[in-house]
């Protein structure tokens, strides 16, 4: 984390050294806040830093705050608006993570969400691969089940709900895997910890449908329009853990992981062990839209520069 990079907090554009909370903040206690996660790419080619499907990911943050009642001090555009200007103060010639979330930022004892005032922060980091996304990734099934959508909004990026994602990740990482699957509290599957699933099966795309615990990815979304466009049928529905192992391919979606092909699960081995070519083909448009030189999606990335 660059401390020195340029930030929002509070209103007003500073460094991010100055940007802090007090230890009695509501959101430090309880993780009551939410947040989002965008990608900025930088296009050689265009001069430019481009901006993957912002206005999805602030509707999202939104979402999530209305979920946890919380009153945003900002629209949404407002929100995009403070993103391009960060972007510009730091005058990223680099790929880019935003980090902005919405937080209870009184110094209040009682955990409830109501009539606790909320303040919003955005800061960034330069981020390439999240995940290794050139090697297979080895994962497997967590002992923890995923939070339910009826114990902590899945559907919304909660931070506390984070904690659930933290035990999986460390679990599977000292164990000697790269990342972890969660099963839903019904014991079918239903993400990683910061990712969304897609299997292939006989020439079709699976993932859980956003009944199953997910979060409704904004690039789990952006993969199955690139497969519609691609004629590749797409299919939503509950997944069993052994399906896992005999799928022809199996992939994680995310901002931070983009698509990350997976090799093994539970060290049995995924297909031949190499990528597959769904996934590939997939990858292309993927790496394609997010630069802007897919003429489909041209409309998902906004330019930071003029
Ligand atoms: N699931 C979880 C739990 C996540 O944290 C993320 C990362 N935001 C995802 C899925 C992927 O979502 P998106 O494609 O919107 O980044």
């Amino acid at each position: 984390m660059d401390l020195n990079s340029i930030a929002y907090h509070r209103s007003e554009f500073k460094k991010l050294s100055d940007c802090n909370v007090n230890v009695a903040t509501h959101a430090l206690q309880y993780g009551t806040a939410v947040f989002g996660g965008i990608r900025g790419y930088y296009s050689e080619s265009q001069k430019n830093l481009l901006i993957f499907r912002v206005d999805r990911h602030f509707k999202r943050l939104h979402q999530s705050a209305k979920m946890m009642q919380m009153v945003p001090p900002l629209s949404e555009k407002e929100m995009a608006n403070i993103l391009i200007q960060v972007a510009r103060l730091n005058n990223y010639r680099q790929n880019v993570y935003f980090r902005p979330f919405l937080y209870k930022s009184a110094t209040q004892l009682s955990p409830r969400f109501h009539d606790v005032k909320d303040d919003f922060s955005l800061y960034s980091l330069k981020m390439d691969d999240y995940l290794d996304t050139n090697k297979g990734l080895s994962v497997c099934v967590s002992s923890w089940r995923r939070i339910d959508d009826n114990i902590i909004p899945t559907r919304g990026k909660v931070s506390g709900g984070y904690a659930n994602s933290g035990l999986a990740k460390s679990e599977a990482v000292q164990n000697g895997y790269d990342e972890a699957i969660f099963l839903d509290t019904r014991g079918y599957v239903c993400e990683g910890s910061a990712e969304n699933i897609f299997l292939v099966r006989d020439g079709k795309l699976i993932t859980p449908p956003v009944s199953a615990s997910v979060l409704e990815g904004i690039t789990r979304r952006s993969v199955m329009e690139i497969a519609k466009s691609e004629g590749i049928p797409v299919e939503e529905r509950d997944i069993a853990r052994a399906e896992l192992y005999i799928a022809d391919e199996v992939f994680f979606t995310g901002t931070g992981a983009q698509i990350a092909w997976i090799s093994a699960v539970d060290r049995r081995i995924i297909g031949d062990g190499n990528m597959g070519s769904f996934t590939e083909r997939l990858r292309k448009r993927f790496v394609a839209s997010v630069l802007g030189e897919d003429a489909e999606f041209k409309s998902w990335v906004t330019p930071v520069y003029e």
